[in-house]
């Protein structure tokens, strides 16, 4: 037996995979990795695998990167953890004191949750909490836009909408209030982007006008809508937005989870609409993809609500144990060590026109309805039919038939559903793109091929990060 297929059995007798029916591994395998090396992962058979959606959009400086390695290391000789309450650390101090200078002004305090689902959470009971002690508890309730993802938890998955995966916990979520996105891919014929975001916006003014006394928050994945589908819109709903938000009073939550750090061009998206949200959450490529951490971002009006005698109650005394964590701390400044040395914003554009020019020719294709494009991420969406943008059956799986492709190829692109997409890590090459685009364009000819086996339809659930 291969060593791939000895690591794949021993763990499959105990482990229980995220986001996936399991039934599944019976004919697909699992991949056992043994070492990471820059874009690369490679297996115990000595395959290797380009790493193009960065391990779930977390890494952004390769695998065992050496600059973060080293400061882990480091901080590992002096302090690996330490409680946050009553505590503090070098490494925390010093990741805040940077966080509120990189991010737009006004975002002064900085709280920390151990993965980005608890940043979510840490958002919105921050939000309503703060209308509690301005004393108005009927601001309760959250806005969000329809195809959003926000996370797995209760709260967090109520504020998403990607329906068949959380409609299985419809009975547990809260009552949440959702508004059309000015999602593009569905703009009409001939318009452009910011003409439909724009007017997207009228159902976003209409729906705040009418329940703005009883809404606490209202919250946005800005530019790209990511687990639903690599979906993208104009900056200028989220100025809109912003602006609407002052003028009745209620927060702006921007979950920058997956677009933070560069991804959407600018080292973050609200820099392009020139807003500050009330609430900026970050994760992910937070700490260069290394360890799990989240930070969230307020203003120091918001901090202040909470600010005073312990009597009053009025203290936010929500905790994760890992909070803080030195270790991840480390790995975050690191990372941002090397945003600043290597100019990456910019050396990025010149990775994003490759994107660009590598997949142009499928916009040709007779399957493609689209490829879009924010930065340094990049989608190309596979269609039943391309006129009427008719999507091919969920239980068909195409987006899995790429996924399949391309590892044989040695890339590791997870379609999700029939969007194949590209989010690499920021130290890929022109000459590795190409590559990506090629084995994409193969991958896309395959799954589109009319015949399809439905027969592995039976057994399978659709689900937002599942290839297929
Ligand atoms: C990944 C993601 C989350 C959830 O983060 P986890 O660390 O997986 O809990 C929330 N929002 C967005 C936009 C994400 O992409």
């Amino acid at each position: 037996m291969s060593l791939n297929a000895q690591w794949m059995q021993r763990d499959l007798a105990v482990l229980w995979h995220p986001c996936t029916q399991m039934k599944d591994h019976e004919r697909l395998p699992l991949i056992p990795i043994k070492r990471g090396d820059g874009v690369w992962l490679e297996d115990f058979d000595g395959k290797r695998y380009l790493d193009a959606v960065s391990s779930w959009w977390v890494n952004v400086f390769g695998h065992r990167n050496p600059r973060i390695n080293q400061r882990i290391r480091d901080q590992l000789d002096n302090l690996e953890h330490v409680m946050l309450a009553g505590f503090t650390h070098e490494p925390v101090v010093e990741l805040s004191e940077r966080l509120v200078k990189i991010t737009p002004a006004g975002l002064d305090k900085v709280f920390y949750a151990d993965n980005g689902s608890s940043g979510i959470e840490v958002a919105l009971k921050m939000s309503h909490h703060y209308w509690l002690n301005c004393d108005q508890p009927g601001k309760k309730r959250f806005i969000t836009l329809t195809n959003s993802y926000h996370g797995e938890t209760v709260a967090a998955m109520s504020v998403g909408d990607v329906a068949l995966f959380t409609d299985t916990y419809k009975a547990l979520l809260l009552d949440t209030i959702k508004v059309p996105s000015p999602d593009c891919y569905l703009r009409p014929e001939g318009m452009g982007w910011e003409e439909h975001s724009r007017n997207m916006f009228a159902a976003m003014e209409q729906t705040l006008a009418e329940h703005a006394h009883e809404v606490a928050a209202v919250i946005v994945e800005p530019l790209i809508q990511g687990a639903g589908g690599m979906r993208m819109y104009h900056p200028v709903y989220l100025t809109l937005l912003r602006e609407a938000c002052d003028r009745y009073g209620v927060h702006l939550i921007h979950d920058e989870i997956a677009v933070g750090f560069g991804r959407t061009g600018s080292m973050f998206a609200c820099e392009q609409a020139g807003i500050t949200p009330d609430f900026l959450v970050l994760s992910k490529a937070l700490t260069g993809g290394y360890l799990p951490m989240a930070a969230v971002l307020t203003t120091n009006q918001v901090y202040g609500a909470f600010y005073d005698d312990y009597a009053t109650l009025r203290a936010f005394l929500h905790s994760h144990t890992y909070t803080g964590n030195p270790l991840a701390c480390a790995a975050a400044l690191a990372t941002l060590d090397i945003f600043e040395q290597d100019n990456v914003i910019e050396a990025n554009k010149a990775l994003s026109a490759r994107m660009a020019s590598a997949t142009a020719h499928l916009v040709d294709h007779p399957h493609v309805a689209e490829v879009r494009q924010t930065g340094m991420a990049l989608a190309i969406e596979m269609v039943q039919d391309k006129a009427s943008k008719t999507a091919y059956p969920w239980q068909q799986r195409r987006g899995l038939q790429v996924y399949q492709h391309a590892l044989e190829r040695g890339a590791l692109l997870r379609p999700l559903g029939s969007v194949v997409y590209f989010l690499p890590p920021y130290v890929i090459t022109p000459e590795q793109i190409d590559f990506l685009a090629e084995v994409a364009s193969e991958g896309i000819d395959i799954a589109t091929r009319e015949s399809v086996s439905v027969a592995v339809a039976s057994d399978l659930y659709p689900n937002h990060r599942d290839p297929g």
